[in-house]
């Protein structure tokens, strides 16, 4: 544990959490008497009867219940002597972290001991922890060392109404796993599933017919107001409804923003710091919350705000049910949600800003009523709502499932009988499992099995495209670089642009900037933040984001340490970064883009307008904070990270590369290519 402190402590996470370190101007809460007000601590003896009765249940309650920091303290005080583990699942890291130092305050113990957590990159546990908040994707992982996860006594699947690839896997896992514990007798796996609000059926139907548990909310009454008329840019539309509200209702009356990622949240974030200099109104905290945030920073949200003062909380859709922030007033609801998804027709994987079902538009709603009558304001129209989806479908459906698929193989599970709430298309599965086998995960598509190189992949906890690329490195002899840049690649946007300091920062950027593209310019960049010996001065001299770039080099020394188990050659290719160019692609080959033939020059849609189509066949542009935007003439052919769809189709982050390197690393897709074009 002393390691894993340490650890931690890199990325920010104080191991006296902050939550009793309340300066001067802050209010103490009182934890314990919190904690006796919830509702589900107020029907904790019931509660545990039906718990104990039942191997398998349903616990359905509105947000903010004490649901996931109550039960599992519940069920840890009643087998205080047993040596096993309760884990409690979160589809995302920031949540996993933030409610076990939480339930580490609560239980006033230090985070790591009796309490942890273990998430992406961060182990923050030891041999005696009983309560374990994990993230979906980490128990999954844990599945594949131990399919009947053994270590632990009770499995709780927590926000399973987000219905994640992951924990729809889980469900499957955790069944048979139940089944099989029982065949050989070994101690019985309790499993509970916690929800929101959510179609229980599905689930009651999986789980033959298991007793659900509705726990009576508290909540009082919201507001709806809708916009008249549609916003072009929600964004302006959110800060105006900000300072509107700003003006005209008295301080202590807090505000929560609904928006879709780290970026838009700093933009708005910085825009309110201006714009607050010169408004009527209290004084103004900001708060953002966001994954990828420090736990440090993330804390600050439930800090009390100090009297006469206004705190206004920026956040993705986490707020939304898995985290719950007391004494919010407003609402301020985009409608927007950030979502990664597929798309059926091309095949092509990519990050679409896009409206949110009702449920989710009920649910950021809801925030607003926890402690006392509120409003939402929703920055689109009642008919925009009546529109939408009643619920999101299941990420299963509509999400790229090459890794899930590639963890699923690797537990030993047969993909096409594995017990599933909701199957995933036909293309889908047939979709991942050639790309598995195009990456030499798996030695054919039919009935597969892992290769060797598939059985090394399974070792990093990162997507198999990465994966792939840094076991292929010593090939190429570049581990050393390729390391530095899957890491850069792992963490959020490192360059910080303000927006009133736009021209300088880019200018500061130019040193960084090669003309090979935006990776070999992101290697720059963590090369030079390696070698400086003031980091944080240094980065703000640079207009760089330094817990960004202080998190890519912690992902770094986690993926060394594995690369170091495999026994990886870590080798330099030196100036030859071809090589590293060339190692990328063959764990990213699919992502490759050509210049529209015709349509490449200047002349066509002018500077940066060159059109490109991906290898799915999707039409985009090189995004315009890109390195090569300007290039002239535009690369033939280029590599890119991430396709996002805003108004437009864009590449982001993206290097040119030569077209006959695609033949070279990934022979059996180029010719699949060949054959689509
Ligand atoms: P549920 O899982 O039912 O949505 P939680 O157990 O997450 O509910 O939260 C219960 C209550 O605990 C919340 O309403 C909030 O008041 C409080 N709470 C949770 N996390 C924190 C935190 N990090 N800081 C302060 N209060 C918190
Ligand atoms: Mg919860």
């Amino acid at each position: 544990t002393k390691e894993n402190q340490k650890e931690s402590n890199v990325n920010g996470v104080k191991q006296n959490n902050g939550l009793n370190n309340n300066s001067s101007n802050d209010i103490p809460e009182d934890i314990q008497a919190v904690r006796k007000t919830l509702p589900v601590y107020v029907v904790r003896g019931r509660l545990l009867e039906e718990i104990k009765k039942h191997n398998t249940m349903i616990i359905m309650g509105e947000t903010g219940s004490g649901k996931t920091t109550q039960i599992p303290q519940l069920i840890y005080e009643q087998q205080l002597e047993s040596k096993f583990v309760i884990a409690v699942t979160q589809p995302r890291r920031v949540a996993a972290i933030t409610l076990a130092l939480r339930v580490a305050a609560e239980m006033k113990t230090e985070i790591g001991s009796i309490v942890g957590y273990s998430v992406r990159f961060e182990d923050v546990t030891s041999p005696t922890t009983k309560v374990k908040y994990l993230t979906d994707g980490m128990l999954l992982r844990e599945a594949v060392a131990d399919p009947l996860l053994k270590r632990y006594s009770t499995i709780i699947l927590d926000e399973a109404h987000e219905r994640t690839v992951n924990t729809d896997i889980l469900f499957g896992i955790v069944k048979l796993a139940q089944k099989d514990r029982k065949e050989q007798k070994l101690n019985p796996l309790k499993v509970i599933i916690m929800s929101a609000t959510m179609d229980v059926d599905a689930f009651r139907n999986f789980y033959d017919n298991c007793p659900v548990i509705y726990l009576e909310g508290r909540t009082y009454p919201v507001t709806i107001y809708h916009s008249k008329m549609r916003h072009e840019d929600y964004q302006y539309a959110a800060v105006c409804t900000i300072f509107q509200l700003h003006a005209t209702t008295p301080a202590n009356h807090d505000f929560l923003v609904f928006l879709t990622g780290q970026e838009e949240i700093e933009t708005v974030l910085t825009n309110i710091k201006q714009i607050a200099k010169e408004s009527p109104g209290p004084p103004i905290k900001v708060c953002p919350l966001y994954a990828g945030l420090p736990a440090s920073k993330q804390l600050q949200v439930w800090k009390k705000t100090p009297p006469g003062m206004r705190k206004i909380v920026l956040a993705t859709n986490i707020a939304e049910a898995s985290v719950t922030i007391p004494e919010i007033k407003f609402v301020i609801d985009t409608g927007v949600v950030k979502e990664r998804t597929w798309c059926t027709s091309t095949g092509a994987e990519r990050l679409a800003v896009r409206a949110c079902s009702q449920a989710a538009g009920w649910q950021r709603a809801g925030r607003a009523g926890r402690t006392a009558a509120g409003a939402a304001y929703r920055l689109y129209t009642a008919r925009d709502f009546a529109a939408r989806l009643a619920h999101n479908a299941p990420e299963i459906v509509r999400c790229p499932l090459t890794s899930s698929m590639l963890m699923l193989i690797a537990t030993g599970m047969d993909p096409s009988t594995f017990p599933l709430i909701d199957s995933p298309p036909r293309d889908s599965i047939q979709a991942s499992l050639l790309l598995l086998k195009e990456l030499g995960a798996i030695d054919n598509e039919n009935d597969p099995k892992l290769t060797i190189l598939g059985k090394k992949m399974t070792a990093f906890p990162i997507d198999p495209k990465y994966s792939k690329v840094l076991l292929c490195a010593p090939e190429y002899n570049c581990l050393e670089e390729a390391l530095s840049l899957v890491a850069v690649m792992s963490s959020e946007n490192v360059f910080h642009t303000p927006l009133h300091k736009r021209e300088e920062a880019l200018k500061v950027k130019q040193k960084f900037i090669s003309p090979l593209g935006d990776h070999i310019t992101l290697l720059n960049v963590y090369k030079a933040f390696c070698k400086a010996p003031l980091k944080k001065q240094w980065c703000k001299e640079n207009y760089l984001n330094h817990k960004n770039l202080s998190y890519a080099y912690e992902v770094r020394s986690q993926l060394l340490s594995v690369c170091q188990r495999l026994n990886l050659p870590i080798t330099s290719c030196g100036n030859v970064l071809d090589q590293l160019l060339k190692c990328l692609l063959s764990g990213l080959f699919t992502n490759c883009a050509w210049a529209r033939s015709g349509a490449g020059g200047a002349g066509a849609g002018g500077a940066g307008g060159a059109r490109y189509v991906t290898s799915a066949g999707a039409a985009a542009a090189l995004h315009p904070a890109g390195v090569l935007h300007c290039a002239r003439p535009p690369p033939a052919a280029v590599l890119y990270t991430e396709l996002l769809h805003t108004k437009r189709s864009y590449l982001v982050t993206v290097s040119a590369v030569q077209p006959q390197w695609l033949q070279q690393v990934a022979p059996e897709f180029a010719r699949r290519c060949r054959s689509n074009r």
